[in-house]
């Protein structure tokens, strides 16, 4: 049970709308899950924890609309790979990975974005190998204290990887639709942090059974479901949405390269969002970041994608599509009137929204997230503005001090849900849960659960020892 904690003499990042506000030497009193106050001069009215913001900044926890949790023990592979080699050395990995090291990777994914200021997560958990793959991951996650929505995968399987590559030809088994059904009726998950959504992205599959499963998925009540689109790398997923009439506000777009003018209406006509994950999209994907894009930008959030690839910091994926995208806007500018351009149309507030309530916009949970607000969940982060990176920045304007000077070293507290989970910039233990709505079984250290990824890491290495990679990759794309 979450205590009562006040915050105090703090600057506060409060909306008003889109627009982000200081409220200096402000106080935030939470209560439970909530936030009850904002205000000046206020009291703890129960037993509970104070603490001293002053110099601080308070800003709302971040939200990313798309990540691959489970993928841990992959990191360091993908440096100079291009999608065609992460495909197979990353995603096509989960073949290599037990249900125990599903639980390992996913807890460690939660906790690094739990490290780095994230208190929200779109899952696209495609790891579902078994039924215990997808449950010890969704244990891991509702364990780990992360806000998530878990994105319960349709996705290729592999049969047989060794010098011989067999693809799983049965999609549907008739446990996925069990597990699926399940947990729909369990959810949610981690007292009311975890719910069930959809991730899906095989729309080679005949319309009637892609039509049928997303029908089914609404019907059971999950309330996300995503999709990657990132042209011409994949099938049009936005077309054929609104092709089969499925095309809804539940949905996520992850990526959206290039996309077109008419799919950029097409979007906004159904107020779907996308997720722009800049970090894995210059390096996989043909560029092309658009979230400030003028067609897309009413209807974009932000995403991690990979932390196999790069680190959970969703500070730094809002800073590179900030700076990409100005980027961008100024080779156009030169491109067409051969001058420097006069003023920055892409402002820090419009990034920081990114990742707060735009996000919050994209899960549908304005109401609830993306914004410190009294009655909105307590999803918050506490910057130290004394660091040699903040100092001086945060006195100036906090939004340039939060986006352009700070990073995972200086968010000193994490509270998700009203419970601290970060304090003092360390990691607070995990409670361990005996299943993903289960009673706590143990509390682990952040030093423990590494021990167990490197483990863990080892087995999967072993695992994969005489998989052959050209034939997989000949298979798959017709390329080695
Ligand atoms: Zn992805």
């Amino acid at each position: 049970m979450a205590d009562s904690i006040l915050l105090y003499n703090g600057t506060v990042l409060f909306h008003e709308g889109n627009k982000v506000k200081f409220l200096h030497n402000y106080d935030v009193l939470i209560q439970g899950s909530k936030i009850s106050k904002i205000g000046q001069g206020l009291q703890l009215e129960f037993n509970g924890r104070m603490l001293d913001c002053s110099g601080k900044i308070i800003s709302p926890g971040f939200i990313d609309t798309h990540h691959h949790l489970w993928q841990t023990q992959l990191k360091g592979r993908h440096g100079d790979e291009v999608l065609v080699d992460y495909m197979v050395s990353g995603m096509l990995q989960s073949f290599n990975y037990e249900p125990e090291d599903m639980f390992w990777g996913q807890l460690a994914g939660c906790i690094e974005s739990i490290d780095s200021g994230v208190t929200t997560v779109v899952d696209h958990a495609n790891l579902t190998y078994s039924p215990a793959h997808a449950t010890e991951a969704l244990r891991a996650t509702a364990s780990s204290g992360l806000r998530t929505i878990f994105c319960y995968g349709v996705m290729p399987r592999l049969k047989k990887w060794t010098s011989e590559f067999e693809m799983d030809t049965e999609i549907f088994p008739e446990w996925w639709h069990s597990t699926l059904e399940t947990l729909a009726k369990s959810q949610p998950f981690g007292n009311g942090r975890v719910t069930l959504g959809f991730s899906f992205d095989m729309f080679k599959l005949p319309r009637d059974i892609i039509t049928d499963i997303w029908t089914k998925c609404r019907n059971l009540g999950l309330k996300i479901l995503t999709t990657h689109y990132s042209s011409p790398a994949m099938p049009n997923s936005i077309k054929m949405l609104s092709d089969y009439g499925l095309l809804d506000k539940d949905i996520i777009v992850s990526h959206a390269n290039n996309i077109s003018e008419e799919d950029a209406r097409t979007l906004a006509k159904n107020d779907v969002y996308i997720s722009s994950t800049p970090e894995t999209e210059l390096q996989f994907g043909p560029g092309d970041v658009v979230a400030f894009r003028d067609d897309i930008r009413s209807h974009a959030s932000v995403g991690l994608d990979c932390h196999s690839t790069n680190s959970s910091d969703l500070l730094t994926q809002i800073r590179i599509c900030l700076q990409h995208s100005r980027a961008t806007v100024a080779g156009k500018v030169f491109q067409q009137e051969g001058k420097q351009p006069r003023e920055l149309t892409i402002k820090l507030e419009e990034a920081f929204n990114l990742g707060t309530i735009q996000g919050a916009r994209a899960v549908n949970m304005e109401n609830q997230i993306g914004s410190i607000a009294e009655g909105k969940l307590a999803d918050i982060i506490v910057f130290d503005t004394q660091s040699p990176a903040m100092v001086c920045a945060a006195e100036e304007n906090p939004l340039a001090a939060v986006l352009l000077h700070s990073s995972v070293r200086d968010i000193e507290t994490v509270i998700i849900d009203g419970i601290i989970r970060k304090e003092n910039k360390q990691l607070c233990h995990v409670e361990i849960l005996t299943e993903p709505n289960g009673n706590e079984k143990e509390k682990w250290s952040w030093s423990e659960v590494s021990r167990n990824l490197l483990d863990s890491r080892l087995r999967i290495k072993k695992r994969g020892e005489g998989q052959d990679y050209a034939v997989a990759k000949k298979t798959l794309f017709g390329t080695s």
